[in-house]
Parts: structure tokens; C-alpha cells; sequence
């Protein structure tokens, strides 16, 4: 596995027929998936680069995992062909000054929670498709908004690239891996299984018909009687991500959580 630190020497490379794996590191089976994904590309190119564009001032862009050295093994596993770790100079030197807004699916749920978020997501994977010029995206369903955000912007630019959308990896407990499962104690982390818990139950009473918001309040009671606070439990179509009141084909539930400083989101497809 080549291991590449600016836009240069990636250029220099001159590869074809890349499936592209975007990440900020701290790597887990989640992110491997995707690696595993892109097998059916000559090469494999993941970037880790922890943007600071899709933090907000009182987010973790400092403390968030760093660990390059574990991940350069995992990456060497799992099969990638090449590492991207661009700096923070390189993708964003003094005076650029251009973001990208996607619009209004980028302004509810996450978008609401935390402002400016997407903008920073879609301006990242903009930049970086340009310079890894890959002929395939991979994305994990575990941030189901971000594949929303991420297939308008390349619909509406018509950027040259085909989007792959793989499903969530879980934990044994149901916990959806993420890098910021870190943060949480062992306890905490036992607790957390009752986000997927909680979608699992809300799926299953909005397909018995028993009516869409007493559905979500059963969730969102679950959740914070065992100590969450809730930014949002969602029943919203897919493809808009507008909310539905009453079941629908092609929906999906929506949540995030809070566990002490620890923000946690999931989803789940209803039908
Ligand atoms: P991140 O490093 O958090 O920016 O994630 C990089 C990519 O990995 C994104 O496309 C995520 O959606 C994807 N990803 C993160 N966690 C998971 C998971 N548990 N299952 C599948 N994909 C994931």
C-alpha cells in the first residue's frame, strides 16, 4: 500500500479506475466495509483527513481519535491500495474561500443540529473528488443524511462519479460502530445499544399501524428515560427527508442522541 501525503504526489501516481473510501481515520469494521466494497476497482484509495470545515466551534475537531499508524495497518489488511492523507494547509490554504450548499435536504435534521456541518461535508468530498478522480464513491448508510447531501451535490455539479451506498456495520450489542463510540465508557457503551434497540421497536410499531408519533414517543421515551437527551426521532421519507406522519414505502427512521458529551446517530429502514 502506497502511503501519499499531498495532492501532488497523488496526481503523480496517475491511477485509474479508483473506488474511493473518504474518512476521517480512527478506523473501524465500518470503514473496512467499504474498502471491501471497492474490491471490484484496480485501486482503493482511502483519505483520512479530519476536516475541520464540518466541525462546529464547540465540537471535538481537537480531541477526535487520531490513531494513523493502527490505521495504515488496518488499510494494509483490508486491502487498500493507497493512503490520501492531505494537510489542513493543502486542502484549505489561506484565502480559499468557496463552500458548497447543497441546500434545503442539508438543513434539517443533522443540518439543524449542527450548522454548517454539510457544507464543510459537501466542500470536502467536492475537493476530494477532484484530486483522487475516482470512478466510484463509497459511503456508509450509517450517516444516512450525509448519502442524501452527498447524491444532490454530485446531481446537481454533475460531477463524474458513481455513488455506492453500503450498509451499516453494527456491533454484536446492535451499537452502530463509529469512531466516536471512543469516547464512551464500558457502561455507556452497553447503554448505547439501545439507540438500535429503540429503532428496532419504533420500526416495528409503525408497521403494525399503530400511528407514526406515538411510535417515535415510544422511542424517544426509551432513550431518554435510560439517560439520553434526543436532538431529533425521525420518520422522513428517503429520498427528501421530509417527515411522514402516516407509513410510507421507502421511509426511514432517523435519530440522534446525546449520552453525556458522547453524540450518537443511527437510522433504520422502516420499508
Ligand atoms: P467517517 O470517518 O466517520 O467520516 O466515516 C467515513 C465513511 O465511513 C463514511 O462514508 C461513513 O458513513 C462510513 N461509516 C462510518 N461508520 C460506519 C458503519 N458503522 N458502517 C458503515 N459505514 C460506516
Amino acid at each position: 500500500m502506497k502511503i501519499v501525503d499531498s495532492v501532488a504526489k497523488y496526481r503523480a501516481l496517475g491511477l485509474e479506475d479508483v473506488g474511493f473510501i473518504p474518512t476521517m481515520g480512527a478506523l473501524h469494521d465500518g470503514h473496512l466495509s467499504l474498502v471491501e466494497a471497492a474490491r471490484e476497482h484496480n485501486n482503493r484509495v482511502v483519505s483520512i483527513f479530519v476536516n475541520p470545515l464540518q466541525f462546529g466551534p464547540n465540537e471535538d475537531f481537537g480531541k477526535y481519535p487520531r490513531q494513523i499508524e493502527r490505521d495504515i495497518d488496518l488499510l494494509t489488511n483490508a486491502g487498500a491500495t493507497v493512503v490520501f492523507l492531505p494537510s489542513v494547509e493543502e486542502m484549505y490554504p489561506e484565502g480559499a474561500t468557496t463552500r458548497i450548499d447543497v441546500g434545503a435536504i442539508a438543513r434539517r435534521w443533522e443540518g439543524e443540529s449542527r450548522p454548517g456541518h454539510f457544507n464543510g461535508v459537501a466542500t470536502v468530498v467536492c475537493k476530494l473528488f477532484n484530486i483522487v478522480a475516482p470512478t466510484a464513491g463509497y459511503f456508509g448508510l450509517k450517516d444516512f443524511q450525509q448519502c442524501a447531501v452527498i447524491s444532490q451535490m454530485v446531481r446537481d455539479l454533475d460531477l463524474p462519479v458513481r455513488l455506492v451506498f453500503c450498509p451499516t456495520v453494527r456491533e454484536g450489542s446492535g451499537l452502530a460502530r463509529s469512531s466516536r463510540n471512543e469516547y464512551l465508557s464500558n457502561e455507556d457503551r452497553d447503554k448505547a445499544s439501545l439507540i438500535y434497540k429503540a429503532l428496532v421497536e419504533v420500526r416495528k410499531i409503525i408497521l403494525q399501524n399503530e400511528g407514526v408519533n406515538a411510535a417515535l414517543k415510544v422511542g424517544e421515551t426509551m432513550l431518554s428515560e435510560a439517560g439520553f437527551t434526543n436532538d431529533y426521532f425521525a420518520y422522513v421519507d428517503r429520498s427528501s427527508l421530509e417527515p411522514l406522519s402516516h407509513v410510507q414505502p421507502d421511509s426511514v427512521l432517523l435519530v440522534a442522541t446525546r449520552l453525556g458529551p458522547v453524540r450518537l446517530i443511527d437510522n433504520l429502514r422502516v420499508n
